[in-house]
């Protein structure tokens, strides 16, 4: 698919559920969110409709998001069959991995390729403050189990001036020791997002240099995924930065979004989109459903616009769904 602005869409991230298992500070309100009624969400089948005709209009490569993905029931069955559809070449996860221990050899029967797990900090008392649970351990345990499995494995990290500051430098280290990639993500104003103050990537690269000794632009940058990797003398995996605060990437924007209930989304800030569900219960055929996805996929916005964003003015248009609830 090429979209409006003549970019080629090849990956497709799938929310299968709003669902999830922590309650992480700067991205599920204290109260939590109201879920979405269990028949409103796509079921498994539905799920896999989208994929197999999105496959047909040259998705290359699937993420199960979430919510947290693997709250949801038999998600191992839709991997392997998305797995299947002979044009997905990677299959990919985003997982706060407290429940990816135990199903790491399914996983990767199923076909798994890459997991992201997130993790904002080692210490485990503050692992407890940001995500309301103690479970940083399992965590660290689903790390090593992929890494034992062979599934690539990249660790995501939120910094967050009030929440990991004193924690962004030892986390870093788990790619001295591991064959992992860590990668530092700005924090967008989606949702609870707003009321916390990011880090911005040249600061984190300052912070690492200090401890670390200098580092190189990697050679090998990771295809047209937004991070931009760099090397540290003596480390075993590479550290990353994706900056869309302060480094905007949307010129090379890849993807488009599915969320649980259904709406494509073309862009992580803004509301563009199109309902799928109506259609996929609505007696439409592949060819109709196919011909509605190129038409929105054409509408894609040109860039989001989150620098203007803050907590007291909203861009128009602008997507109210929390982070929870679009799967990063
Ligand atoms: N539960 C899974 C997980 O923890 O990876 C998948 C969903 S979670 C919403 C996906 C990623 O979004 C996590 O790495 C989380 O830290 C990140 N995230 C949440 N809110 C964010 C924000 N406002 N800005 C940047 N990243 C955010």
């Amino acid at each position: 698919m090429i979209d409006g602005f003549g970019r080629t869409i090849d990956y497709l991230r799938i929310s299968v559920t709003d669902k999830c298992n922590l309650r992480c500070k700067y991205c599920i309100p204290e109260g939590g969110i109201e879920l979405i009624p269990h028949e409103e969400l796509l079921s498994l089948e539905e799920l896999y409709r989208v994929v197999r005709i999105m496959e047909k209009l040259g998705i290359k490569k699937v993420r199960f998001t979430g919510g947290e993905p693997l709250v949801r029931k038999n998600l191992i069955k839709l991997i392997e069959d998305v797995g299947r559809l002979p044009g997905i070449e990677e299959l990919a996860m985003t997982t706060n991995g407290v429940l990816f221990a135990e199903q790491v050899e399914e996983l990767k029967k199923a076909g798994l390729t890459s997991v992201n797990i997130s993790l904002d900090t080692l210490d485990r008392e503050r692992f407890l403050a940001i995500t309301g649970t103690d479970a940083g351990r399992q965590v660290l345990d689903a790390i090593q189990k992929a890494v034992n499995s062979g599934i690539k494995v990249k660790i995501n990290c939120v910094p967050c001036r009030e929440l990991n500051e004193e924690d962004i430098v030892d986390l870093a280290a788990l790619s001295m020791e591991n064959d992992v990639d860590v990668r530092y993500i700005e924090l967008m104003p989606l949702g609870c997002g707003k009321y916390f103050h990011g880090i911005p990537t040249d600061e984190i690269l300052q912070k690492l240099e200090m401890q670390y000794g200098k580092a190189t632009p990697s050679a090998m940058q990771c295809g047209s995924g937004p991070a931009r990797y760099y090397e540290f003398e003596n480390f075993m995996g590479r550290i990353g930065f994706i900056s869309p605060m302060s480094h905007k990437f949307c010129s090379e924007c890849n993807r488009v979004r599915l969320t649980a209930e259904g709406r494509l989304k073309l862009c992580l800030h803004y509301d563009t989109g199109i309902e799928l569900k109506p259609l996929l219960r609505g007696g439409y055929s592949d060819e109709e459903i196919q011909a509605a996805i190129l038409e929105a996929v054409n509408r894609k916005p040109k860039a989001h616009e989150f620098a203007q964003e803050t907590a007291d003015s909203t861009v128009e248009n602008a997507d109210s769904r929390r982070m929870v609830q679009i799967g990063g």
